[in-house]
């Protein structure tokens, strides 16, 4: 068995300030120590069952956040960025299973650290007029893929938002959002073990799990935090206008939908 961890930092029990996800802040060192052993502790569970390779990809800001030399011996890693598919970078079909590790909730839904890709960016991204976060767009695609979503972990708004579209999937849920920067959480011990009886618990079910997919053609809408950022988007030839804070794209799959928002992502950085 073959899996793939994208690992995100918000979703991380013990983090709830967007200082922790901020390399050059104190506060970030500590955090990025969470998120390497939540990943560990995923790592552990899934080798202790049985998987023979296991591929982490650093999926927050600049991609440069899991400590290499704290890393499970048995996971191979991938850091920095930019890179193809973003937080779903390697991704193949020669994958059984697709896992998001510290992810969170959609922009503008409520919950911990909730954005869509980037904050500053994006008010809210839907993809043929539903509103969609990381985990499903990225979880999507792994479907085009055939590979299926075996596990989430984050908070609980995380989970509302994704647990009807991949209903096979273990939801690991390490933290209660009281809103975007506070939860009760679960001990940085007792995350450790839930995320690795949960991976197990999914390498378990694998020969189960069905790969989610949407049939396209898609519109990816993209919701940006002013007028001025839809202006930048705008110049675009394959851009549609929709509005004056908002810039859609035809895309015949996840993929497209991906390299568009990631490519705005990376353009909003002209105005900050
Ligand atoms: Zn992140």
């Amino acid at each position: 068995m073959k899996v793939y961890i994208s690992a995100d930092i918000e979703g991380v029990a013990g983090v709830v300030s967007p200082a922790q996800g901020q390399a050059g802040h104190p506060e970030y060192e500590k955090a990025r120590i969470l998120m390497t052993e939540e990943v560990n502790a995923a790592v552990e569970g899934l080798i202790g069952a049985g998987a023979k390779e296991v591929v982490v990809n650093d999926s927050h800001g600049p991609m440069t956040n899991l400590l290499a030399d704290r890393l499970h011996p048995a996971a191979d890693l991938i850091l920095g960025k930019p890179k193809p598919m973003n937080m779903a970078c390697g991704l193949d079909e020669g994958f059984d299973l697709f896992f998001m590790v510290g992810h969170h909730s959609m922009a503008g839904q409520g919950g911990v650290l909730a954005h869509t890709t980037n904050g500053f960016a994006f008010r809210q991204v839907r993809v043929n007029g539903i509103p969609c976060g990381e985990p499903m767009i990225y979880g999507l695609y792994a479907g085009e893929l055939g590979v299926p979503v075996g596990l989430l972990s984050g908070d609980d708004k995380m989970r509302e938002e994704n647990a009807a579209i991949f209903p096979q999937a273990e939801f690991v849920t390490l933290k209660r959002s009281y809103g975007q920067r506070a939860a009760r959480q679960v001990s940085v011990a007792c995350a450790r073990d839930l995320l690795r009886e949960g991976a197990a618990r999914a390498l378990a079910r694998a020969g189960q799990m069905k790969p989610v997919r949407w049939n396209g053609p898609f519109v990816a809408e993209f919701a940006m935090n002013s007028a001025a950022l839809a202006d930048q988007m705008a110049v675009l030839p394959p851009a549609h206008r929709v509005d004056a804070t908002s810039v859609a794209f035809d895309c015949t799959s996840m993929a497209e939908v991906i390299g568009w928002m990631t490519g705005l992502s990376a353009m909003s950085f002209a105005l900050r």
